[in-house]
């Protein structure tokens, strides 16, 4: 088959005003960013309301470290929907460079299911991501200038939460120490960088209603302690306003198409394993708005971007899917099955039906929040029929919806018969009821995510954890939702358990007071916000081809 370097040359692209009319935006709101991208003015959401528009959530079973084609799904079924005349729109998160140069490659799809133009996506795009590092950096530059020109804040050096961060993965950025040097250096402290990916600006601007909203988030966003105690907010530090200067720009959510030409907003890209995991509120309500049908990706497995999507998106943004979309694939279920990378190609039916354990939990998990999962087997050419047949055997078995698809190599035409079981798969799923209310003790919504998503017996917290709790009650800010950063290759906080793990308890490290997007992150096991590059990078394969074709890029 053709590499996806390949298929882009084949890509005929529509002009993206002929894409932004598909949906119906008036052309006052459509800034184009050249000829295949535009950026749409949040006033297109104030113009009368599609309230037909349905939702659909893909999410996916415990993931190999190369994904097992959430993106690719996504877009293959909008693919497919559009070839059904059905009005259409994707809403996905943008890629980070961090993925993109170290161990998984691109976000934009693949084969025949990608959005376009990939390189310009995966690389720069429209900034969003520079102008979310920028904002985020002039805050923790605004910080370390206050101590420096005299700490009228009292800002306890040794107490600031407030990280850096930078959209690359770099491990020895982890832990740093600051303004060494001498006295016109700055006041020495140690501090840290994060990936943009996991920053809590990316989720404020995700979670942001609109610029006001954005505004009074990034105000009460908690950025350290002073030497007696009380809490300092970002407000104090009188930069919000450049903040959003900044940020102008990125909140408003980017327009692309598929290769088949299917609209796709690509907006906002929070990791799901240390941060929420799904594109803006804003770029999911401009799809809904503008299309009868959106369909949206939640990071990594169900446990991690599908619980936060519904938790965390849904609750605050008032959203409820139509329909859930469980993407699997054969070699993540034989890897569930014991095997590892090397023996995933060859017919397997031993290890796939131990595997398959993995997929039953994952359906139990979106039966939890009231939905009907249709199953969508991401076929590849290596899978044999026998294999497939015993999926469909244990979907039928669970009396879930099951579809077969081959949209990577088949472009839309390959998720038509997936495309019809989820339009039928409306109506069997009810309102979705969250995993915990928010009055709840923070323990026990942190327990009732463990137990019941990740299936642990219990939660252990640590000294440090202990006392972060202390301080989430002593702010007022126990009624806030969970985000918790785990390990994205198994349902537990131990990277290496496959399958379905029982009998474990899930470590919380630490929590981290997110103030301004409204959540508590709960770091657990040894997940890291900063992630670090494999002996091989990516970055490694990735070359500037003197016909200006940029190649490796997958
Ligand atoms: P996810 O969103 O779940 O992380 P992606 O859709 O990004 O996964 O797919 C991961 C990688 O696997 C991409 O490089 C994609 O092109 C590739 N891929 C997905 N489905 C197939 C398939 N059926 N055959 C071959 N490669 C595939
Ligand atoms: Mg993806």
């Amino acid at each position: 088959m053709a590499s996806d370097v390949e298929i882009a040359q084949k890509f005929k692209p529509i002009p993206i005003t002929d894409i932004s009319n598909k949906l119906n935006i008036k052309s006052e709101y459509v800034h184009p960013y050249g000829r295949d991208i535009a950026k749409i003015d949040l006033a297109a959401l104030n113009d009368k309301k599609n309230t037909k528009g349905k939702l659909i959530l893909v999410s996916a079973t415990t993931p190999t470290p190369s994904g097992e084609g959430k993106t690719t799904t996504t877009i293959g079924l909008g693919q497919a929907f559009t070839q059904l005349n059905e009005s259409v729109c994707l809403a996905l998160r943008e890629p980070s460079l961090g993925p993109c140069l170290g161990m998984k490659g691109g976000a934009t799809g693949g084969g025949y299911s990608q959005i376009m133009p990939g390189d310009k996506i995966n690389l720069h795009f429209t900034g969003d991501f520079h102008a979310i590092t920028s904002a985020n950096n002039l805050l923790s530059a605004a910080i370390d200038n206050h101590i420096y020109q005299g700490n009228t804040l009292n800002i306890d050096m040794r107490q600031v939460v407030w990280r850096r961060v930078m959209d690359m993965n770099d491990r020895s950025l982890r832990n740093i120490v600051l303004g060494l040097g001498g006295k016109m250096q700055g006041v020495p402290r140690e501090g840290g960088f994060d990936i943009t990916a996991a920053s809590e600006v990316m989720a404020m601007l995700c979670l942001a209603d609109d610029a006001q909203d954005l505004k009074n988030r990034l105000d009460k966003t908690l950025i350290g302690y002073s030497y007696s105690g009380e809490p300092i907010f970002a407000k104090q530090l009188q930069v919000t306003g450049a903040m959003m200067a900044l940020l102008r720009d990125a909140l408003q959510p980017n327009l692309v198409q598929s290769f088949e030409g299917t609209p796709a907003f690509v907006h906002g890209g929070p990791f799901a394993n240390i941060a929420h995991g799904c594109n803006s509120v804003l770029a999911t309500r401009m799809a809904m708005h503008h299309a009868d049908w959106t369909i949206t990706e939640a990071g990594f497995g169900f446990d991690l971007g599908a619980e936060k999507f519904f938790d965390i998106k849904c609750r605050i943004a008032n959203l409820d899917p139509d329909a859930v979309v469980l993407v699997t694939t054969v070699r993540a279920l034989k890897m569930h099955g014991g095997k590892n990378k090397k023996q995933l190609e060859h017919e397997d039916l031993d290890a796939l039906q131990q595997g398959l354990e993995n997929l039953d939990k994952h359906i139990e998990s979106v039966e939890m929040f009231n939905k009907h999962p249709v199953v969508a087997l991401n076929r590849f050419a290596s899978d044999t029929d026998a294999e497939i047949a015993l999926i469909r055997a244990q979907c039928i078995k669970h009396n879930v919806s099951f579809s077969e698809t081959t949209h990577h190599a088949d472009g839309g035409k390959g998720a038509i018969e997936l495309a019809k079981i989820v339009m039928d798969s409306v109506g069997k799923s009810k309102p979705f009821q969250p995993l915990y209310h928010l009055d709840m003790p923070v323990v026990e919504k942190i327990r009732a995510i463990s137990k019941s998503m990740y299936g642990a017996d219990d939660v252990a917290f640590s000294k440090q954890a202990e006392k972060d709790l202390l301080h989430v009650e002593q702010l007022g800010l126990s009624d806030l939702p969970i985000c918790i950063a785990k390990a994205p290759s198994s349902l537990s906080d131990d990277p290496t358990l496959h399958g379905r793990p029982r009998d474990f308890e899930v470590t919380v490290r630490s929590i981290q007071i997110n103030a301004g997007a409204g959540f508590l992150v709960v770091l657990t096991g040894n997940i890291m916000r900063m992630p670090g590059l494999p002996k091989i990078p990516a970055a490694n394969n990735i070359k500037l081809l003197e016909t200006g074709i940029i190649d490796g890029l997958e």
